[in-house]
């Protein structure tokens, strides 16, 4: 507490005239006030350089090449979630990093364009109340399935969550005609039926979202989602369906926090 609230307290007990004990009373709410908006500004600084950390990450590992965006929904507020504007997610810094609500649109009239595809990320908040971040990639790695019949499976410990299962979003099952973006929300409504509960989703011919209740789990998720699609081409091309997958119980009981990971990450992160 500090000296001067401590001092409007002993005013408050201490008595005095009326006139005195008012603005003792102003003084304290003013100053509570004070205070909490400098710990709220404190709190959104720390959110958005844990977000400008985890575009970098995504970057440097290859996760993310110019294209791709990561958000984290606002814990102060459940109705918003922070998003870069549209910029290459290596270059991201502080500034950039915007506020929406859930329509998508930025909280700040001024703000500067935003990802085409940010419907993504405000159709996912809305109908998921336990994700609390979101990474959407054009990852190489898991387009062949995506594009053939052949499902993820879980080949590796450190993407046990493919076990429950990775679904292909259809663009084509949601509009007659498109550019393969998700430029709607109703696309974003559509795309977000198709992950339904699970952890990931891939996109037909484009890429993947990954969907998680903490912005290390999504992060290290997207990664080891794109390694294990990596990972079973190769066994398929071994072994085609003699492979050996994590099976349900295994799947299950496997778990990560992925936060050695991050550190990892974070260390080798350009300077
Ligand atoms: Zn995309």
């Amino acid at each position: 507490m500090t000296t001067s609230i401590v001092a409007g307290i002993a005013v408050l007990t201490a008595g005095g005239s009326i006139s005195s004990r008012i603005a003792a009373q102003s003084r304290l709410r003013s100053q509570a006030l004070t205070s909490e908006l400098r710990r709220a500004s404190a709190d959104r600084q720390t959110l958005v350089d844990e977000l400008v950390v985890a575009n970098r990450i995504l970057a440097n590992e290859s996760v993310l090449d110019g294209y791709g965006h990561v958000s984290l929904r606002n814990p102060g507020n459940a109705d918003h979630y922070f998003l870069s504007r549209s910029r290459a997610p290596a270059l991201i810094t502080s500034a950039d990093i915007l506020e929406y609500d859930l329509d998508s649109a930025p909280v700040e009239k001024e703000a500067a364009a935003g990802y085409i595809e940010r419907f993504i990320h405000g159709e996912i908040y809305r109908s998921r109340p336990d994700v609390k971040a979101i990474v959407h990639c054009h990852c190489p790695d898991v387009i062949p399935f995506s594009t053939t019949p052949v499902p993820m499976r879980p080949l590796y410990h450190m993407a046990f969550f493919v076990g429950a299962g990775v679904p292909v979003f259809e663009i084509r099952d949601a509009a007659s005609s498109s550019d393969m973006l998700i430029r709607t929300p109703a696309l974003g409504r559509a795309l977000a039926r198709t992950l339904a509960d699970k952890t990931a989703v891939l996109m037909r011919g484009h890429g993947a979202v990954v969907a998680a209740p903490s912005l290390h789990l999504a992060v290290g998720e997207a990664y080891y989602l794109n390694l294990n699609a990596r990972l079973q081409l190769q066994a398929m091309q071994l072994a085609g369906d003699k492979v050996k997958y994590l099976d349900a119980s295994e799947s299950a009981k496997a778990t990560q926090d992925y936060e050695r990971s991050w550190d990892a990450w974070r260390a080798r992160l350009p300077r």
